[in-house]
């Protein structure tokens, strides 16, 4: 959409809605004087160069300044953080051409230990704010229609830091091995991650008198344990994350998964 389209457009769309300011006075209306209070301040347009077309185009030392300006604030942590909480891409979607765009520049990135390094601490103390942690869950619940645990939302996210686009989740059923729905999941390379909540696979930490003749934790047992034969026999190696595991210290278990899938 060139901008004469866009303008008539956006034109359209107005056409016989109130203007925001009508009825309004400069003393009513902080917008309005807001305005004024723009009065001798810096143009919007400055450094701009006008070309034949009568688009504003950016001079070249204006491009230079721009971009060393950007690179300048992209070092900045507390710059980093905000971006990352924005919710610039409310309503769009990648294109097939971005997606594929985007994977490879994961790739890549994963492939740079300094950056996961730095990716990792930045995660880490997004995660301590409740407002991302909310974003962050209602987000991949969004996208997965099902349910996940939070415990899972957590390993997703410290995962999607440490290792960008290697491992996804698919234990909304999106993706199944022998009939099951797996946790964490790198095709490719046949690698598996199953995340085991305490109290539902009953671990022998939190609890540790469990007796065999116990059948209904018996029974989980040998079901867990059926799960991942399953996987094993198509060939997936498969590492399983305890609960109180990701509780006690994720940092070890990050480690633990590098070294796993090394
Ligand atoms: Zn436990």
């Amino acid at each position: 959409m060139n901008r004469q389209e866009a303008m008539r457009k956006v034109g359209l769309s107005n056409k016989g809605r109130k203007p925001w300011n009508k009825g309004l006075t400069k003393e009513d209306d902080s917008r309005i004087r807001g305005v004024g209070n723009r009065k001798g301040c810096i143009s919007w347009c400055k450094g701009l160069t006008k070309e034949t077309d009568s688009r504003l185009m950016h001079s070249e030392s204006a491009k230079n300044r721009i971009g060393v300006a950007s690179k300048e604030r992209w070092t900045n942590e507390e710059y980093i953080m905000k971006m990352a909480c924005r919710k610039t891409n409310a309503g769009f979607t990648h294109t097939e051409e971005t997606k594929r765009i985007l994977r490879l520049a994961a790739i890549n990135e994963w492939k740079d230990l300094e950056l996961r390094k730095k990716r990792g601490q930045i995660s880490r103390k997004l995660w301590e704010d409740p407002e991302y942690r909310d974003n962050i869950v209602s987000k991949v619940m969004k996208a997965n229609g099902v349910k996940p645990n939070k415990l899972e939302i957590r390993l997703a996210d410290a995962l999607n830091n440490e290792f960008p686009g290697y491992l996804k989740f698919v234990g909304d059923g999106s993706f199944l091995v022998g009939g099951s729905s797996p946790d964490f999941i790198n095709v490719e390379k046949k690698q598996i991650i199953e995340v085991f909540g305490c109290y539902w696979h009953c671990c022998r930490k939190h609890f540790p008198n469990i007796k065999d003749r116990d059948s209904i934790i018996r029974k989980q047992h040998r079901k867990d344990q059926r799960r991942v034969n399953k996987f094993k026999k198509l060939g997936y190696s498969v590492l399983i994350i305890w609960e109180h595991e990701i509780i006690d210290d994720l940092q070890s278990v990050i480690k633990r998964i590098e070294q796993w899938l090394n």
